[in-house]
């Protein structure tokens, strides 16, 4: 086997928050920006970076952040200490961060406000361990445009509250998520989302949240969760 051949062997690096491209040979880093709400001068500062450093592709990823693709392992540590931010993706098993839109912050349809609760939920869960990655997504009204219904937890705003879906996934099996509560305050969606989250960690699964769902039963579920 030749020299080149053993070098694009190479791994995902979770540890710096990398991972492995289709050629073996380079990484991608997709830094943590809350939300995806971003300050012209992180922009530049990616920008400046990607070419310092002759990142071949920048692309806004499918939950709201920016993945940075092609990057030599020995240019990494640099890269992180350049940008100051701390990794977002390719980070384990552990609550990833929320996917939010602009609520009624901004969307004349939204009912409730969705940044507030997004960034709290961050602020509270980001990076909790948890028996499989587990997504959360925001949506401000029931058009859920952060794609609530397909997340491991998803909320969804209406003009009385917060709906709160558990157990939902896209991928080649899609699962919409169920109804666990409706009718939350942001204090409750936090509540509720502790209970989901430690009922989750104390089982013996490691599959995503909405297959140990299916497998226990629905019932079962909500039911145990709602009278911890
Ligand atoms: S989910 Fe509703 S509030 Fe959020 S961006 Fe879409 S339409 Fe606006």
């Amino acid at each position: 086997m030749g020299d080149d051949l053993m070098e694009g062997n190479r791994e995902n690096i979770p540890e710096k928050g990398a991972a492995i491209q289709q050629d073996g040979l380079t990484y991608a880093i997709i830094p943590y920006i809350p939300g995806g709400i971003v300050e012209p001068e992180t922009l530049r500062k990616i920008a400046d970076i990607a070419d310092k450093y002759q990142i071949k592709v920048i692309k806004m990823t499918s939950e709201h952040r920016i993945g940075l693709y092609g990057i030599n392992e020995q240019d990494i540590n640099a890269i992180w200490d350049e940008l100051g931010m701390e990794a977002g993706g390719f980070i384990g098993k552990c609550v990833r961060a929320a996917k939010f839109c602009l609520g009624n912050t901004s969307c004349k349809k939204g009912y409730q406000n969705s940044v507030n609760l997004g960034l709290r939920i961050d602020e509270t869960f980001h990076k909790r361990e948890t028996k499989n990655k587990v997504k959360i997504s925001v949506s401000g009204c029931p058009n859920s445009c952060a794609e609530s219904a397909v997340r491991d937890i998803g909320l969804i705003g209406t003009p009385k509250g917060w709906r709160m879906l558990v157990g939902g996934t896209c991928g080649l099996q899609v699962k919409k998520g169920r109804l666990l509560a409706k009718n939350l305050s942001e204090d409750q969606v936090i509540e509720y989302m502790d209970k989901v989250l430690d009922y989750y960690n104390q089982q013996n699964t490691e599959k995503r949240l909405g297959v140990f769902i299916d497998k226990i039963g629905f019932e079962k579920f909500s039911s145990d969760v709602l009278n911890k």
